[in-house]
């Protein structure tokens, strides 16, 4: 059964695993949380606008012909519109990428609201497909968000694990620059504080830049995109497939944008991106990503995975099997590279 409150629920997860009080003994999971959450409150001076970008949408296996439409990629070329995403392995706790990507952005909506921050969605539900991806990447610039921060889960192969966070690279504009590599360090050190893994295998430190998403290309303000983890590794479908998993993702977005915030008042963020008009486009600019690769750089991990496949203790949910089997896991993936694989 789908569920109905996840932002909700997560935020009562996360103060209850902050707060540590109940009379049963703390899982190594909720240990590990507990230590970690450290949320500043709420920005000083104006209100700040923050778009979230969940990845993907939930009727998007519905409807091919559009998601598959060529649209302009930011960098000269195309790309479709839109893709399916990936899912856990099947079994009775699957989750879809899309489904998972919502309920994380609502947790994180949930909480910067908490905190007096204005927060917009690329999309308000998981029924619908779309919006294409140049689409959702000029939408930070139009509405005049302080950041955009798109959130995914990959579709690597099993072996491999952790979470990488994405920026634009080379910057198109100034607000892709210093900024969006800013946003993307305290993103991942929002989720790291979480004791979640960086990633074994894309990336360094938990970072990389690439070229070829639109979302990112198209994007006038500060902008990240996070891959949550891979979905294929029993270790993060651990982690995802659990209302105190996704807390834990939420909770490390939030906190660190609300670091972000904080640490970037409205004054220094538009002089560091006063000239945010997009650049010309140079032929020598790649489509590959940058593939750097640091397997020691993932301090924490050894940590986390002394709770791996430990429940929480609380209810792990059940989802929907429409929505399920809805979308077909095992083929949506099978065109896209191991280390590339970031379908928008
Ligand atoms: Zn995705």
């Amino acid at each position: 059964m789908r569920r109905i409150l996840p932002p909700l629920l997560a935020v009562l997860l996360a103060s209850a695993l902050a707060g540590c009080g109940g009379g049963e003994e703390p899982t190594q999971a909720q240990t590990d949380t507990a230590a970690s959450v450290t949320t500043p409150g709420a920005p000083a001076g104006p209100q700040r606008l923050i778009l979230l970008d969940p990845g993907h949408n939930g009727a998007n296996a519905q409807h091919t012909k559009e998601i598959n439409k060529k649209v302009p990629d930011g960098r000269g070329t195309t790309k479709p519109c839109n893709t399916v995403g990936t899912s856990t392995n099947p079994g009775q706790d699957m989750i879809t990428e899309h489904e998972f990507n919502f309920y994380v952005a609502q947790g994180v909506k949930t909480i910067l609201e908490q905190n007096g921050v204005k927060v917009v969605m690329t999309r308000d539900n998981d029924t619908g497909w779309g919006p294409c991806v140049d689409v959702r990447g000029k939408q930070a610039g139009a509405i005049h968000a302080d950041a955009e921060i798109s959130i995914h889960a990959d579709g690597a192969p099993a072996a491999a694990h952790g979470f990488h966070v994405i920026y634009p690279k080379p910057a198109l504009n100034s607000a892709q620059g210093a900024p969006s590599m800013s946003l993307a360090t305290y993103l991942r050190d929002g989720l790291s504080d979480q004791m979640l893994p960086t990633s074994t295998y894309i990336g360094k430190k938990g970072l990389i830049g690439r070229s070829d998403l639109a979302g990112l290309n198209w994007s006038t303000r500060p902008t990240a995109m996070i891959e949550c983890g891979n979905m294929k590794n029993t270790q993060d479908a651990t982690n995802m497939i659990s209302d105190a998993g996704e807390a834990r993702y939420s909770n490390g977005i939030a906190t660190a944008i609300l670091r972000w915030l904080r640490d970037n008042p409205p004054a220094a963020l538009a002089a560091a991106t006063s000239s945010s008009s997009r650049t010309k486009i140079h032929s020598t600019e790649t489509a590959k990503p940058d593939t750097d690769s640091d397997s020691s750089s993932r301090s924490g991990s050894s940590s986390r995975s002394s709770s791996s496949g430990s429940s929480t203790g609380t209810t792990t949910r059940k989802h929907s099997s429409t929505t399920s089997s809805s979308t077909k896991p095992s083929t949506t993936k099978s065109t896209t590279k191991s280390t590339t694989s970031t379908p928008e």
